[in-house]
């Protein structure tokens, strides 16, 4: 097991599990390699902050495939006109068989996820899914979509990052990378932080302050600054509690298991 969980009946074992971490923080590289008509798009996401100091640990390594490069058409075509008429083209079956077929060859792979606005909603219990598998291959769309039979044969699972269609799953890909990556032990540089962090326990953060202590007669809640810590983390949670009432009561009755 690799990423955090948040199952409350598992967070004193979750405990121990991150101290041991700690002292071994590589125990666990997460590999994914993406599949993008558009490598170029993926450049920056992946080379700042957190993802970038996780590939710098060997914690996470991630990969991006330029699909042409797996197109045997003389143009490097990765498209063509949809059967049946209609506007957009269609990405088609054969660079993506390709690459996936060579990366199979490579290694096992856990989830080959495909970024689909008609995929399960992205969620923090996905991501804690997620946070927990080896090697993950995600394909990108784009255009009017990919020949359903890539889906049907090769993908075991589809995600959305919410209600809305986006020009390609680029950014969609690097969102579910961002989500997982930074739960894995070790690239959060206090890995406690993750497991407060909103949707995990099912419920919103608290909020937080910094220096100073008074800004124009507006002041920091004089408990933060008590060094009382029982005390702190009971107003954090009254806090996260009420904060959660108010804005997403529907996490408050959500009963789900929430690790596989
Ligand atoms: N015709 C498709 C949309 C294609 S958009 C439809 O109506 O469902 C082109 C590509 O962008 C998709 O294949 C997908 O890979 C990506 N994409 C667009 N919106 C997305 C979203 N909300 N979540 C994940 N991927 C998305």
């Amino acid at each position: 097991m690799c990423g955090l969980s948040k199952n409350k009946s598992e967070n004193s074992y979750l405990n121990t599990h991150i101290s041991v971490l700690k002292s071994n923080p590589y125990l666990c590289a997460m590999r994914f390699d993406i599949i993008t008509v558009l490598p170029g798009l993926l450049e920056s996401p992946f080379a700042h902050s957190i993802l970038q100091r996780a590939q710098k640990k060997g914690i996470a390594e991630i990969v991006v495939h330029n699909l042409r490069d797996y197109s045997t058409q003389k143009q490097k075509s990765v498209d063509d006109y949809p059967y049946g008429g209609g506007s957009g083209m269609v990405m088609t079956i054969e660079p993506f068989a390709r690459c996936i077929e060579k990366l199979k060859a490579e290694r096992e792979n856990d989830e080959i996820i495909f970024m689909s606005p008609d995929g399960e909603t992205l969620n923090q219990k996905i991501a804690n899914q997620l946070s927990i598998k080896q090697n993950i291959i995600i394909l990108c769309g784009h255009y009017k979509g990919i020949d359903q039979r890539i889906r049907d044969i090769f993908v075991t699972r589809e995600i959305s990052i919410g209600d809305y269609v986006l020009s390609g799953g680029e950014l969609p890909a690097a969102i579910v990378v961002d989500a997982v990556v930074r739960l894995i032990p070790g690239v959060l540089s206090d890995e406690t932080s993750a497991l407060s962090d909103s949707f995990q326990d099912d419920m919103l953060d608290a909020p937080v302050y910094t220096r100073p202590a008074d800004w124009n007669g507006h002041k920091v809640p004089d408990i933060l600054l008590s060094g009382n810590t029982p005390a702190v983390e009971q107003w954090r949670f009254e806090q996260a509690l009420e904060r959660t009432k108010q804005r997403r009561p529907d996490l408050l009755s959500n009963d789900e298991g929430t690790t596989d």
